[in-house]
């Protein structure tokens, strides 16, 4: 094994607030640690976070490295790797993991080609059985899951598929030192400069970390019928998304897609409507914890997933649904 048993897991920020899809990482990374023996060290990496690393070591983590730096408030391939680095130097991991989101990928994939070491991505488990990672993916749209295995005699990189990794509750009594990273950029050093965030117009919040998610599908038959899968997602609290033929007629924006193609997202709660199950679709929400479907075709595809299902048409069930949420959070 690479100098080491310890496990290392890199936590990405926004805005000064650790992603909600970063925690998951304490789960894979916890699990591996007991295998290995080794620490689990977490390296939170952003602007403004000392603070929110501060409670890291409720977690689960057994020390905490932070590298808050300006220049960290986006994210980029650059300073990100730069500082997943200098942890390398310090802490000598195993495994480093990191949330299988586009910048976790884009970051470990960069790193694992320049140090020439393996990049098991998307990963839904993992294990560590004798000298080597043990890690299972799903392949081929979700049909097939596939296992793959690399040697741990050099360190090895592993994204995980978000929702596969359920996030430790914290836990008040357990605390973790905290160590702060020495980091510091010239002129030149981060390539790309990111130069302002748009967020989505009308987009009540980020798909990926909303804990409630509606996702309105072609059923819907208009435009303006959307507006019913708003309604609800403000009702619930959550956000709304769409599925590929919503966004192909031009219904939606892209970035709202939920699927092979569009965003992968794993809420407490996912909610279609008049979404019929496709296999495409289904692969970037499997991971929902509950799935409730409102469909007037009771052989959907996506009944044989949902634990709940509403067979009717969603012009009449919506809006009384709606009317029930508000009179229930009213009362
Ligand atoms: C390479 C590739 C990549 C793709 N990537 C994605 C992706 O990322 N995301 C994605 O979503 N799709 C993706 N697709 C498309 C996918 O195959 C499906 O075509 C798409 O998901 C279907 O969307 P839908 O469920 O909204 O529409 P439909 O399949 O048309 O389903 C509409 C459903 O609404 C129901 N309905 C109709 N009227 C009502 C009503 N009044 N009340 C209640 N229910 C009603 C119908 O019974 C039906 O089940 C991809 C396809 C390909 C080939």
């Amino acid at each position: 094994m690479a100098d080491g048993s310890t496990i290392l897991i890199v936590l990405e920020s926004h805005e000064g607030t650790l992603r909600n899809t970063a925690f998951e990482s304490f789960a894979a990374g916890r699990e591996l640690a007991e295998a290995t023996g080794g620490e689990l060290v977490a390296l939170a990496i952003g602007s403004g976070i000392s603070d929110a690393a501060g409670e890291l070591g409720s977690y689960g983590a057994d020390r905490v490295l932070v590298a808050d730096a300006p220049e960290l408030s986006a994210i980029t391939v650059d300073g990100y790797s730069a500082v997943i680095d200098k942890a390398i130097e310090q802490v000598s991991p195993g495994v480093i993991l990191t949330a299988g989101t586009t910048a976790g990928r884009d970051v470990l994939s960069f790193l694992a080609g320049r140090h020439e070491l393996a990049h098991l991505p998307d990963c839904t488990q993992l294990r560590v059985d004798g000298s080597e990672l043990l890690a299972r993916r799903p392949v081929y749209g979700n049909k097939m899951m596939t296992e793959v295995r690399s040697s741990l005699d050099k360190c090895v990189l592993a994204t995980l598929h978000t929702g596969a990794f359920k996030a430790p509750e914290p836990d008040s009594s357990k605390s973790a030192p905290v160590e702060s990273l020495d980091v510091s950029f010239a002129d030149g050093d981060i390539r790309v400069t990111i130069t302002g965030l748009e967020s989505s117009a009308g987009q009540a919040a980020d798909l990926t970390s909303a804990d409630i998610v509606v996702i309105g599908g072609r059923g819907l038959g208009s435009e303006e019928n959307y507006k019913l899968v708003q309604d609800l997602a403000e009702a619930l609290g959550g956000a709304a998304g769409a599925t590929r033929a919503v966004t192909d007629l031009g219904w939606r924006p892209h970035y709202e897609q939920v699927g092979q193609t569009g965003q992968k997202i794993a809420p407490k709660l996912y909610l279609g409507v008049g979404v019929s199950g496709a296999v495409q679709h289904t692969v970037g929400m499997v991971g929902s914890e509950n799935i409730t479907a409102i469909n007037r075709d009771s052989a959907a595809p996506i009944f044989k997933m949902a634990d709940f299902g509403l067979v009717g048409d969603l012009e009449e069930i919506v809006p009384k649904l709606i009317e029930r949420i508000k009179a229930k959070k009213g009362s």
